[in-house]
Formats: structure tokens, C-alpha cells, sequence
């Protein structure tokens, strides 16, 4: 991996429309700060070499290093990543009630591994108002607080390096593909500091094709709507191709087709939509939205959930084929467009030499992708 500064995470990601606010680049140092959905360096930085870039998921992302530590193999062309198994899953009578999103397994996961002691925190995102906010939990009930989407790109990472700073280890982590990202690059301690140890416990990925931008997203319901009278927000699986905007009084559908305007450049660059570099990854399951699709990809991962199993915080079935075959299809489809986009703007495999590159992948599985 080449290694840069701020002056290049400035140049090369916030200037180019390729941050997504992910927090990563947050609380390592007084600069970097998200306010209002957006990331800004608030002073200059002459350190040729930082933390912000070396974490950062938007450049100088080198696929076979993060899939080598990861999995002890170059980066393959499976649409899913790398992984044990594939099931369908749901919380068990163990774990508590929350809004969850789908089948709350990654609620239930986390509040089973926090109460087992294998987590000693939770970093997940909380919400003030329609403000996605990161939050480091410590008890099941702030893990259940958590639970649902919230459907704009988070700075959830930022509670992560807080909480690191704060002494804490072996945390759980709950992140879209982009923030797995994030930690998976910082696993990887790319700076060779002496005093690091990696602060995971358990990284749980959600499935992401998509988030909002935050701003953009307040004023378009801000033009609409009181924001203090929303109590939820929800967009129902296919064929619906709306937003639901729930208040006390009513339930307001705005159709997505308005809704992806939103979404900001940064997601047409993003090539995983499973996180790919998680321990567990969490979707919701087509044609079942009480239901999840849960892919284990690492022995802790796998550990956990035979443990959450059998301790009934979880219930597992097996996935029809017929799911798992369009998962790898929409996965490829995001992955193909995302990777043709980025070689049109030429950040991918850019020379060493001639400043960072977004991605860094091997020749045969980028052609294998591409479908050559
Ligand atoms: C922006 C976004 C886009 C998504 N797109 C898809 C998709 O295309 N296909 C699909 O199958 N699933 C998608 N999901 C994942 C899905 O909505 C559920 O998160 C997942 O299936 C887990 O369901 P659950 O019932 O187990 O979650 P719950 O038990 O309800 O837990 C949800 C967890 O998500 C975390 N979270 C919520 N919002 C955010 C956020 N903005 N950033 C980071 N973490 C967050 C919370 O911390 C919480 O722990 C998306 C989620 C988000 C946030
Ligand atoms: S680390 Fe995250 S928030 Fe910071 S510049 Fe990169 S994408 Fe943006
Ligand atoms: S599409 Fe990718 S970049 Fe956008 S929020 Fe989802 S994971 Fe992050």
C-alpha cells in the first residue's frame, strides 16, 4: 500500500466526490471532522503520512493485502466475497424486542456477544431526529435502541476511533461495506505502530447497494414535511419503489425513482455490496423482510454464530438456491458497474509513482470481472 497524508485524502477523495462520510478519518486527530453529514479538514496538516488516509475506503484500497490478511488468499471474482455459509436467519426468543429492521439478527448478534463477554462495546448508529449518530453501546438495551436503518451514509466509524482513544479493545462493530472497509484497512496497522492492537472483537457487515446523502436528504423532507413530526422511515422491498415517511398522523410515500437522486457519487465508485471484509455479513431477505441473509466469512464470525445458536439468540434456516443466485447477480451487478466506473475515471491500478490510487486489485480476477 502507498501511504499519503491529508493533503492527498483532501485532493484525492473529499475534492474528487469519493467521501462518504464514514467517520474513519475522525477523532485521530483535532482536523478532520464530520459536521452535517459532510467531512471537512478544519486546519492544514504537513505530516506526509496519516491515519486518515492509511484508513480511509476511498483510496489506496489494495483488495489482495486486505483479502490476504483476511482470508490467506488473493482477492477472487465470487460477487460475495469470501465466505463459510449462507443461510436465512432471525433473533431467537433470547434476544430482546427492538425495531429491527428485518429479522433483527444483527441486534441479536451483538447483544449475544456483548452478554458473553466477547464484545466489551458495540460501535453502532443511533439517530437524532432523522440525523444518523454513531454511538459506542455497552448494554443490551443501547444495542436494541440502535436497531433499523437509517437509510443516509453514517460517521459511524468516528464513535470507533473515539472510543479507542477512550481504552477500548475488542470492540463489535456494526458497517456498511464501505466502513468495513475502513476497519479492515486499519486491521491491518498501516502505519507499523508499536503501541497498536486491533480493537475488533467482531466486525458484522450490512448489505449496502445504496445510502443518502445526509444534507441533501434533510432539505428535500425539510420541503415536505415537519422533520420533528417523523417517527420512521422505511423503504419496503420490491415491487413497492417508494419511501415510506411515518408520522403520528400519517404514513407519506415518496417514490424512489425522486429518493436516488439523493444518493450521493461516492456509492456508483463502491464495489462491495455485502462487506465483503466482515466476520458476518446481515441483508434483508428478499420476498421475507422478517427475515435475514446472514453469511459467515471468518472462524470468529462462524464461532459466534453456532454460539448464538445454540444459547437461542438465533434461528437459522437454510436459504433456497434460488436466493442465493440473486444476490450473486445483484452483488456482480454492482461490483461490474462500480469497477467500470472507477477505470473510466482511471483510479484503479493507478502506476505506483504518480499519486494514490482508489483501488488496487490482480490483473486475472479484474478481467474475470469484467467478464473477459
Ligand atoms: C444505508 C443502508 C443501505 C442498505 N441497503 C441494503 C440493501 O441494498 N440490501 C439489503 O439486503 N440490505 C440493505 N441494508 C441492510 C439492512 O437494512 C439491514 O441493516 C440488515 O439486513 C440487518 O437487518 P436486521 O433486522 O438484522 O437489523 P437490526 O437488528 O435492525 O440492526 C440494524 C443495525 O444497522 C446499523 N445501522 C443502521 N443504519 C446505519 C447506517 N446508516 N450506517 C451504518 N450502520 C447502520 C445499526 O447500528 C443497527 O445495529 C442497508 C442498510 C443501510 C443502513
Ligand atoms: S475516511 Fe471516510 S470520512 Fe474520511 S475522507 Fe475517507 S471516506 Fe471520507
Ligand atoms: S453504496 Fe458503498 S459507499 Fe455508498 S454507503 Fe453503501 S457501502 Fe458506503
Amino acid at each position: 500500500m502507498q501511504r499519503f497524508g491529508s493533503r492527498e485524502l483532501v485532493e484525492n477523495v473529499i475534492r474528487q466526490n469519493l467521501c462518504i462520510g464514514c467517520g474513519a478519518c475522525n477523532n485521530l486527530c483535532p482536523y478532520f471532522k464530520s459536521y452535517n453529514g459532510k467531512t471537512t479538514m478544519l486546519f492544514p496538516c504537513t505530516l506526509p503520512e496519516g491515519r486518515c488516509f492509511a484508513y480511509c475506503p476511498k483510496t489506496e484500497v489494495d483488495l489482495d493485502e486486505l483479502s490476504a490478511a483476511l482470508f490467506h488468499k488473493p482477492y477472487g471474482d465470487d460477487p460475495l466475497g469470501y465466505y463459510r455459509s449462507i443461510m436465512m436467519s432471525r433473533a431467537g426468543a433470547r434476544a430482546g424486542h427492538g425495531l429491527f429492521q428485518a429479522g433483527g439478527t444483527v441486534s441479536a448478534l451483538m447483544q449475544f456477544a456483548l452478554e458473553k463477554r466477547h464484545i466489551d462495546g458495540a460501535i453502532l448508529t443511533d439517530r437524532k431526529g432523522i440525523e444518523p449518530t454513531p454511538i459506542l453501546a455497552t448494554e443490551s438495551k443501547d444495542i436494541l435502541k440502535c436497531a433499523s436503518s437509517k437509510y443516509t451514509a453514517a460517521p459511524t466509524l468516528a464513535a470507533l476511533n473515539r472510543a479507542i482513544k477512550e481504552g477500548f479493545g475488542n470492540l463489535g462493530i456494526v458497517s456498511t461495506p464501505c466502513q468495513t472497509l475502513a476497519v479492515a484497512q486499519m486491521r491491518l496497522n498501516p502505519l507499523q505502530e508499536n503501541t497498536f492492537r486491533d480493537p475488533t472483537g467482531l466486525v458484522i457487515g450490512i448489505f449496502c447497494t445504496w445510502a443518502l446523502d445526509f444534507q441533501a436528504f434533510k432539505v428535500f423532507l425539510s420541503q415536505r414535511i415537519d422533520l420533528a413530526e417523523i417517527r420512521k422511515i422505511d423503504i419496503p422491498p420490491p415491487p413497492a419503489e417508494v419511501m415510506e415517511v411515518f408520522t403520528d398522523c400519517a404514513t407519506i410515500e415518496y417514490p424512489l425513482s425522486e429518493i436516488r437522486q439523493l444518493v450521493p457519487e461516492a456509492c456508483s465508485y463502491c464495489i462491495d455490496m455485502t462487506a465483503e471484509f466482515s466476520d458476518i455479513s446481515v441483508g434483508v431477505m428478499e420476498g421475507r423482510t422478517d427475515m435475514n441473509t446472514l453469511i459467515t466469512r471468518t472462524d470468529r464470525g462462524q464461532r459466534i454464530v453456532d454460539e448464538a445458536v445454540s444459547a437461542g439468540y438465533l434461528v437459522l434456516t437454510d436459504l433456497p438456491d434460488e436466493n442465493l443466485e440473486h444476490l450473486k447477480w445483484a452483488a456482480d451487478n454492482k461490483k461490474k458497474r462500480a469497477f467500470a466506473k472507477a477505470e473510466e475515471k482511471a483510479i484503479v491500478n493507478t502506476p505506483a509513482g504518480t499519486g494514490p490510487s482508489y483501488l488496487r486489485i490482480n490483473h486475472a480476477t479484474l478481467k474475470k470481472i469484467r467478464g473477459e
